[in-house]
């Protein structure tokens, strides 16, 4: 008797343990991973990346013009988008990719083993499941939502530091906007930093 109950308050502990664990890694709203979990799992893909040779690919994903869905449709609405978004995200990765919730309607994608070409083409396939999704207004209607990307890869050590393969992901979604949104930029070439030649 006086086993099972002990049973019993491990089992509560446990399960509260693994709730105060989900909410120290994951965004509550989407159930994306947060910006400090990715931050360290993007550190160890490059890490495992660099040890096996094989490429990691990020993309950076922003909503475009979502304040006018909060401002018409309101901030509960709002929510929901981002919600919904995130399923859809989701559908189009790998079990192996991570969706991250960095800012408030801005995500991050880790595609372990993936080059630069396959994540333009998963970046590809994301940008138009979200224009083909119907989104619940939360008003008895629909709307439609698009996003612009950025994709940025790691290969062979270049652009291997976390902070350099965010920023050439950043500055290419930066430019996905300036060139109209609705769309997929890939780092240019010319975004990488010069090579160090042999002494
Ligand atoms: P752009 O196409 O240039 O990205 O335009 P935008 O309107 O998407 O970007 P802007 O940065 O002007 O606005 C982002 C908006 O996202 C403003 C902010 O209130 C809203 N937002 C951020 N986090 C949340 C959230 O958790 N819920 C809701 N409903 N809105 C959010
Ligand atoms: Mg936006
Ligand atoms: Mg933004």
């Amino acid at each position: 008797m006086l086993g099972a109950g002990f049973g019993f308050v491990l089992a509560v502990l446990e399960r509260n343990a693994e709730q105060m664990r989900e909410m120290a890694t994951h965004d509550g709203l989407t159930g994306c991973v947060n910006r400090i979990t990715f931050d360290a799992m993007l550190l160890n893909a490059l890490q495992r990346g660099l040890r096996s040779g094989e490429p990691v690919s990020l993309l950076m994903l922003d909503l475009d013009h979502f304040k006018a869905i909060n401002d018409r449709y309101g901030h509960r609405a709002g929510d929901a988008v981002l919600r919904s978004f995130s399923d859809v995200v989701r559908t189009q990765l790998r079990a192996s990719d991570t969706l991250a919730r960095v800012g408030g309607e801005e995500f991050a994608v880790i595609l372990p083993g993936t080059d630069a070409a396959g994540a333009a083409h998963v970046a590809e396939s994301v940008r138009e499941a979200v224009q083909s999704a119907a989104v619940d207004n939360q008003q008895g209607g629909v709307l439609r939502i698009t996003i612009s990307v950025g994709v940025a890869c790691a290969q062979d050590g270049d652009g291997a530091s976390a902070d350099l393969l965010y920023q050439r992901a950043d500055n290419a979604l930066y430019q996905a906007k300036a060139a109209g949104r609705n769309r997929v930029v890939p780092a240019s070439v010319s975004a990488l930093p010069p090579a160090i030649e042999p002494a």
